[in-house]
């Protein structure tokens, strides 16, 4: 069957860096599921899975623009440390949701200096250009359900939150 819309997909990957460093991977004994076509994934890995068979392997190179972003200054704010007031175990790394005034980010802690905490709400993998190596293990229809849901269910699926 067919990668296309409205179809569940289980993939095995690598994803590498430029330089050749593993970011991340699924074996294909544990896949990662995904409803085709709704952007549940990057538009660059839609893109080159559109139309794929199962059982087909192949390698995709995706531009920051089809992948997490390029790096977004106004994505950086510097945070009074007063702010932060009783929060002492601020420490790089560390992670919270940033209310602006337009939207709700989640930003991670990338400098700590006297007077002021920088936090940074871009994707981790912004700028980078994503070398994938595909395998497309299975392709299902996707149930009313999952359709209803935007989701796929199921191993590799959405399964960690409420059905009810
Ligand atoms: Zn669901």
């Amino acid at each position: 069957m067919k990668v296309a819309k409205n179809t569940v997909v289980s993939i095995a990957y690598t994803l590498k860096d430029a330089e050749g460093n593993v970011l991340d991977a699924a074996e294909a004994a544990e896949p990662l599921a995904y409803l085709h076509g709704v952007g549940n994934l990057i538009a660059g890995m839609e893109k080159a899975l559109d139309d794929r068979d199962s059982g087909e392997s192949f390698e995709v190179i995706i531009p920051p623009e089809e992948g997490y972003g390029k790096f977004d200054d106004d994505l950086v704010w510097e945070l009074d440390k007063e702010q932060f007031g009783e929060l002492s175990d601020v420490e790089l790394g560390t992670q919270f949701v940033l209310e602006t005034e337009e939207e709700q980010v989640l930003v991670t802690v990338v400098e700590i200096k006297d007077d002021v905490v920088v936090v940074d709400g871009n994707h981790e993998l912004a700028d980078e250009t994503l070398y994938f190596e595909i395998t497309v293990v299975d392709v299902r229809d996707a149930t009313p359900e999952e359709l209803d849901h935007g989701h796929a269910h199921g191993p590799g699926g959405a399964h960690d939150h409420d059905h009810g």
